[in-house]
């Protein structure tokens, strides 16, 4: 009768998906059978054959599971992804439902609440993750880590099966690129990389961010600390919100490229604080615009061209800008844009 209301309604099956005259089945978590529905033995296992504990599990445990590129994950983002871990892995059951997400991580509440729109000065891969959760509908609720014993305990006593890596967005969509792609290549991630690990204080910033932050710090990491929920790390380097933080060696650098053009004072400022960051960059510029003579006559009357033109690119798909564009109609748009032939690709 199934298959003659199949055959009916149009609809083809996929033979190697079929099971037939079977006594039991396992479906979506549950087994089905002539007694009719119980959990599926392999989803409770991890509970039923949880190892008895015979001493203190650490966080090394959990880390196993964790790609390379996680490992290095700031320890907000490393919470972020767990919670995406946990959706995407259950989004059969919870697609299309409404759920709470319990965390013992406050900040993340914060960041990845309901209804609240993709944070501003969320890192980027941070965004990215909000965007997704936007697909569901979801009541997000703090509950400390020591009322939150069973799924800490099953974080603390994996079974020894490696769950299946979950699919995570590219981490191609990246701010830092754009100081490589600017026509004079002025500094590259490698060369931030280096100066980033040779700088005292920017090192102990990654090396807080990576692995936690101490309850005080001393007066000059104070800047970083007051945000210390907005920074990540990407490529060796540190970021805040979508802002790559400069080493102090390159700050010279980074200087001369944007004062290039003499675009005055507040130009100046608009365009470091798209791309780039660092502890007195404000006054630096301001620094540096007072003592050009140039950049005061801008200042006084804004030049009409754009002061920081893009080169026309030689061939098509050779620079590509792309962006997130919402929400429009409760949705969210990532729109790429080739520079050469300004086609236009738009996906929701
Ligand atoms: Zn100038």
């Amino acid at each position: 009768m199934v298959l003659q209301r199949r055959a009916n309604l149009g609809l083809r099956l996929k033979l190697a998906k079929c099971a037939f005259l079977q006594k039991e089945i396992s479906y979506l978590g549950h087994t089905i059978n002539s007694h009719g529905l119980a959990p599926d033995k392999k989803k409770v296992m991890a509970i039923q054959a949880a190892p008895e504990p015979k001493k203190c599990y650490g966080i090394t445990v959990l880390l196993g599971s964790l790609a390379e590129a996680e490992r290095r994950y700031a320890q907000i983002d490393r919470e972020a992804l767990a919670l995406l871990f946990g959706v995407k892995k259950f989004h059969q059951y919870l697609s299309g439902r409404a759920f709470t997400i319990l965390t013992d991580h406050k900040p993340l509440v914060s960041l990845l609440g309901e209804n609240k729109g993709v944070p501003l000065m969320a890192s980027g891969r941070m965004q990215r993750w909000a965007i997704m959760l936007c697909g569901y509908q979801y009541k997000r609720r703090y509950r400390p880590g020591t009322t939150n014993a069973n799924a800490d305990a099953l974080s603390r006593l994996p079974l020894s099966v490696k769950p299946e890596v979950t699919e995570n967005p590219s981490e191609s969509v990246l701010s830092l690129h754009i100081l490589e792609i600017t026509p004079a290549r002025p500094i590259t991630t490698v060369q931030l990389r280096q100066f980033t690990d040779r700088d005292g204080q920017l090192a102990t910033v990654r090396h807080s961010v990576l692995s936690g932050w101490q309850r005080e710090v001393d007066s000059e990491l104070r800047h970083y600390w007051n945000h210390r929920h907005e920074l990540s790390v990407l490529g060796g380097c540190v970021l805040w919100g979508s802002r790559v933080i400069i080493p102090q060696k390159a700050w010279p650098m980074v200087l001369e490229e944007l004062h290039e053009p003499h675009p005055g004072v507040s130009e100046m400022r608009s365009l470091a604080r798209s791309y780039i960051w660092w502890p007195g960059l404000d006054a630096d510029i301001e620094k540096i615009a007072k003592s050009c003579g140039t950049c005061q006559e801008h200042q006084r009357s804004p030049p009409k061209a754009p002061l920081h033109p893009w080169a026309q690119p030689e061939r098509a798909w050779s620079r590509l800008h792309i962006d997130f564009a919402g929400p429009f109609l409760g949705r969210w748009f990532f729109i790429l844009s080739d520079a050469y032939s300004k086609w236009l690709e738009v996906n929701h």
